[in-house]
């Protein structure tokens, strides 16, 4: 059975469908995606946010992102993040590819840049680990979630199979254990879920620009 890794930092052979994060730079010719990751903001970001924009329409790159928000490690302000942010925006929309989304303690600036963009492209919230009623705004946002390892049980549940996604990022546990997981806490069979994530991955498009 194929599964499919929407987000991952570890390149991976195990036969595997993953979506590798490759910061400003492509990764040969497997499938990633390009953006800066808001930890990784410097002075140069916008020389950085060049080379995003200079590769982002090759075959191989998925996605773009991860980008996004952490008012806790970001180290540039606020102000910065959102604008950043809606150039990688700008970007999912003008090469129609979805967005990676970080996402830590700014659900309100996001909620506010989706409001102000109206994007068509589907925003996907990597790693969510949010409890359920975040869930709930984001989703009635209109927005896809990610889960990885580690998540919250009862807003793992209330996501509708059609807006959900699974990826691995820094995880070292194999993507079949975490597609167990996310599977039993949501009572359907493995099967089911990877069948579901490959369908919502075609409906957005993460793939079949290839
Ligand atoms: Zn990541």
């Amino acid at each position: 059975m194929q599964l499919l890794d929407i987000h991952t930092h570890r390149a991976k052979d195990d036969g595997n469908t993953h979506i590798t994060d490759a910061g400003t730079g492509t990764a040969g010719n497997a499938p990633c995606s390009v953006g800066i990751h808001p930890w990784k903001i410097s002075a140069d970001w916008k020389e950085e946010f060049d080379k995003v924009a200079g590769i982002a329409a090759s075959a191989n790159v998925a996605a773009i992102g991860e980008c996004g928000f952490d008012l806790i490690k970001s180290p540039a302000t606020e102000e910065e993040q959102y604008r950043i942010f809606l150039l990688h925006a700008e970007l999912s929309e003008a090469t129609q590819k979805p967005l990676i989304i970080h996402l830590v303690k700014a659900q309100q600036l996001l909620l506010r840049a989706a409001r102000e963009l109206r994007h068509t492209q589907a925003w996907i919230i990597h790693g969510f680990r949010g409890k359920a009623q975040q869930a709930q705004q984001l989703l009635s946002a209109g927005m896809y979630l990610s889960l990885g390892e580690h998540f919250n049980a009862t807003a793992a549940r209330i996501i509708p199979a059609e807006r959900l996604f699974v990826e691995s990022d820094e995880s070292t546990m194999p993507l079949p254990g975490i597609y167990a997981r996310i599977a039993a806490a949501r009572e359907c069979s493995i099967e089911e879920l990877a069948a579901q994530t490959a369908t919502n991955a075609l409906q957005c498009g993460l793939l079949n620009k290839h």
